[in-house]
């Protein structure tokens, strides 16, 4: 058994369910900007945050009745306004509403993405599972070919100058040191200066990174399900902290020059 599949076993979070059943279904396509809104403060890089999930697909939810759609907001608004002094934040979602993974890679590339970061929490049977995860995108052979990755789709970006025979699947893996750097920088900022204990960075092929066109990660920022990282992600403080140290996360990463 590959690291992989006991990966996926022990991972219970309705995002995945969600990731691999659309990557089976969906193709990513140009998005109209009704869904998008744009913050432009005058910096010129752009950063897209994605709050994972949405309107019926409320993903992880704890016992008292919370919802990771709902956090996954709040926290990318607190992310938006650690950022916006300095850089240009697009949010692809501003509500309650589904929003499916082809129009959230899309916006990314719509937007000329300098990173994109997908927002989402864990979930699982037992309280005591609580961990921050970043997930970059990792290739791999077999997933590939389940997920139809061969196919060639438009792609709405500047950056890709051969915007017809592009292939998915080769997007995103042209970035695929940068976002690990990315993942480090945020991990560092996570563990030293708000004490998370356990963050891990992993790859996967997860469909809502695969054909964003810029360094992207997914940030799994604890467990729902757990109580006490419950109570913190409902404390307005402490997201806006978390927002904080991801702001200095992208200033590192930016200063790194990767
Ligand atoms: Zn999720």
């Amino acid at each position: 058994m590959t690291a992989f599949k006991k990966q996926m076993q022990r991972h219970v979070s309705f995002f995945w369910g969600l990731a691999m059943l659309s990557a089976a279904l969906t193709v990513p396509h140009g998005t109209s900007g009704s869904a998008l809104a744009a913050s432009d403060s005058g910096g010129t890089r752009v950063i897209v945050i994605d709050p994972g999930h949405g309107g019926h697909d409320r993903g992880a939810e704890s016992r008292g009745g919370e919802y990771e759609k709902d956090i996954t907001l709040l926290l990318a608004l607190a992310m938006a306004d650690a950022l916006r002094p300095d850089y240009r934040v697009v949010l692809t979602r501003t509500g309650d509403y589904h929003l499916d993974l082809a129009r959230r890679a899309s916006a990314a590339n719509q937007h000329r993405a300098d990173l994109f970061i997908s927002l989402h929490l864990g979930g699982s049977r037992q309280q005591h599972v609580n961990a921050w995860e970043i997930y970059t995108f990792g290739d791999h052979p077999d997933m590939a070919r389940r997920h139809g990755a061969d196919a060639q789709v438009p792609v709405t970006s500047s950056k890709v100058q051969n915007n017809d025979g592009i292939l998915w699947r080769e997007i995103q893996p042209r970035h695929e040191t940068a976002g690990l750097n990315l993942a480090e920088c945020l991990k560092s900022q996570f563990q030293s200066d708000l004490r998370i204990p356990a963050v891990e960075i992993r790859q996967a092929p997860l469909r809502v990174l695969q054909g964003v066109d810029a360094p992207a990660v997914v940030l799994e920022a604890g467990y729902l399900t757990n109580p006490a990282a419950r109570d913190a992600l409902k404390d307005p403080r402490f997201l806006s902290d978390v927002g904080i140290h991801i702001r200095k996360a992208v200033d590192a990463y930016f200063q790194s020059g990767k």
